[in-house]
């Protein structure tokens, strides 16, 4: 049994059967380091695969968490994170904004179309702020998560709204 401790809420958990099987599989593929799930506040917690399953003994340099907002994309409970070279990328999505207003326009973007995303951010002028990622509630990433069905209808999202076929 694997065990895990979320930075942001400081819980202990032993992995589920299915964390288990892809830290296990990162092991295999030589991935140094991977990125859970912590059960309680949903934060990502990254784990080591090849020191888990004993294949090395030293836990690779900790990984900075550039983890500036939750990512604004449809169906995405990724985080838009904070890139060396002044981009800003969702590893779990694969979006890359050229610059924070770009990510500031898709929050503006996904709160129009689903009104409960304000939860995630704070709106401070022009910019927009996350709440601390621990206070993020539960049922916010659910109902992200339920974007899923809807994905298909809202391909090309961003191209809604602004013009291009939204509406005849
Ligand atoms: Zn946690
Ligand atoms: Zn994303």
């Amino acid at each position: 049994m694997f065990e895990a401790k979320c930075g942001d809420c400081n819980l202990v958990f032993s992995m589920s059967e299915e964390q288990q099987k892809n830290v296990e599989k990162e092991a295999k593929a030589g991935t140094e380091t991977f990125i859970i799930r912590c059960p309680k506040c949903h934060s990502m917690v990254f784990v080591h695969p090849l020191v888990l399953c004993g294949t090395s003994n030293t836990a690779p340099k900790e990984v900075a968490d550039r983890r500036v907002l939750c990512c604004p994309v449809p169906a995405c409970i990724g985080y838009v994170e904070d890139d060396e070279d002044k981009q800003f990328s969702c590893s779990e999505c694969g979006t890359v904004w050229k610059n924070i207003e770009e990510v500031y326009r898709d929050i503006e973007l996904i709160i129009k179309r689903f009104a409960y995303r304000k939860e995630a951010y704070i709106k401070k002028g022009a910019k927009w702020q996350s709440v601390p990622f621990n206070k993020i509630p539960d049922h916010y990433y659910a109902n992200v998560q339920n974007e899923e069905v809807q994905t298909s209808k809202i391909y090309g999202w961003r191209g809604d709204g602004a013009g291009k076929g939204a509406k005849h």
